[in-house]
């Protein structure tokens, strides 16, 4: 095949509706480009110097074909790799490969994969409230628009508490009580089994904020519920008890969205300690990574379930959304509301129709990315009160 050369790459960061996000575009001598999603809300501007400093300096004039040794090629160039400002650059020029190749054959991304392992991929949303009457109206309204999957939190992650006793002069931080949160939650999963009998099943993210014997005393504690998944009951410095975990508890386990390099998630794949796989696919450097990861679980019997929060471009949602139509261990896709400036800058957003997800039939990725929206919208920085998250004593843990 003759030579696609890249021509440019530019890397747009822009913050339209609550958060930032980056994209990344190739362009090539063919008239055909593409788009990539480099999303790591809380530092687009280093994911940023590492595309323009670093990346495009590396790639221009090769061939956009060879998307795999460009790959290889971007994680072994600055020696020291894997980590999340790498990756994520790595992520959006990989996306727009992917993008570009399948412009240039005409086909939806999945079809270039190799095509459907199924009809539609089912969708779960979020039900989120501080009461449980909040929430009941939260799951009507879900359950009208055809969702068979909700994830449940009643508050924060870690909840909401309700007495909490702090030290005097208490450091600033999101406060929760891991005492309290694991009480409410268990109630809440009851109340849900009482009220709904079973009308639709319960996900449920402890966003690693309990200690390793809390959250395995947690999972036992949920198991009469039939969760479709429990997630992220420990930080990834604490996987080795999942082990101990598995040996439990049969409540289905996910994790890994925070995950970034391979160290992470071979041993946790191959010796079967989870059930969900919830790899950011930016955060571990695109589609080419994410689809052997993928073909590597699906050996071991371990299921997909990309994360797709709501600070990811449409792009990225794309992406996951084409890669759960053709991965035949792809198990549930989580969907959240895409809010209208995005939309603007962003079109042929993917939509979750009755619970589903269905096939993008636009060649490549299927997002359009208008640049000149994007301006309108400049990144805003803060620094995070969430990722500052404190136990009532002040210690600062895992967000
Ligand atoms: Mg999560």
């Amino acid at each position: 095949m003759k030579p696609t050369i890249i021509t440019d790459i530019k890397c747009f960061t822009l913050k339209p509706d609550r958060h930032n996000l980056t994209v990344v575009k190739v362009e090539t001598d063919k008239d055909v480009s593409g788009v990539g999603c480099a999303t790591f809300q809380f530092r687009p501007l280093a994911v940023k110097t590492m595309v323009d400093h670093y990346l495009k300096p590396l790639l221009m004039g090769r061939d956009a074909n060879q998307i795999e040794d460009l790959w290889q090629l971007m994680s072994v160039n600055s020696y020291w790799r894997n980590g999340p400002v790498l990756n994520n650059a790595i992520a959006g020029v990989d996306m727009a490969l992917w993008d570009i190749k399948g412009k240039l054959a005409n086909m939806p991304l999945y079809e270039l994969l190799g095509g459907q392992s199924r009809t539609a991929i089912p969708a779960y949303t979020h039900a989120v409230a501080e009461t449980l009457p909040e929430l009941y109206q939260q799951i009507d309204q879900r359950l009208a628009e055809g969702y068979q999957y909700l994830r449940c939190q009643l508050g924060f992650y870690g909840g909401s508490p309700t007495h909490l006793q702090t030290p005097e002069t208490p450091l600033p931080g999101t406060y929760f009580d891991q005492n309290e949160y694991m009480s409410t939650t268990l109630k809440m999963f009851q109340a849900i089994q009482d009220k709904y009998q079973g009308e639709f099943q319960m996900l449920h993210d402890v966003h690693e904020r309990l200690f390793p014997n809390q959250a395995i005393q947690f999972a036992k504690d949920a198991e009469p519920y039939h969760l479709f998944f429990l997630e992220d009951l420990f930080a990834p410095d604490q996987n080795e008890w999942l082990s101990q975990l598995r040996a439990q508890t049969a409540t289905p386990i996910a994790t890994g969205e925070l995950f970034n390099n391979p160290m992470e998630w071979k041993v946790l794949i191959a010796n079967r300690q989870i059930d969900y796989l919830r790899i950011h696919i930016s955060q571990v450097g695109g589609i080419t990574p994410a689809l052997k990861i993928a073909h590597f679980a699906d050996a071991m019997g371990v299921r997909i379930a990309w994360h797709t929060p709501s600070d990811m471009t449409p792009i990225g949602i794309a992406v996951n959304t084409h890669l759960n139509i053709h991965l035949h261990n792809a198990a549930i896709q989580e969907n959240l509301p895409v809010p209208e400036n995005t939309k603007k800058v962003f079109t042929h957003t993917p939509e979750a129709k009755g619970g589903f997800f269905y096939p993008i039939d636009r060649p490549g990725i299927g997002v359009d990315f208008d640049e000149i929206a994007a301006a309108e919208y400049p990144i805003v920085y803060r620094p995070h009160e969430w990722t500052q998250s404190r136990i009532p004593d002040g210690t600062i843990v895992t967000p």
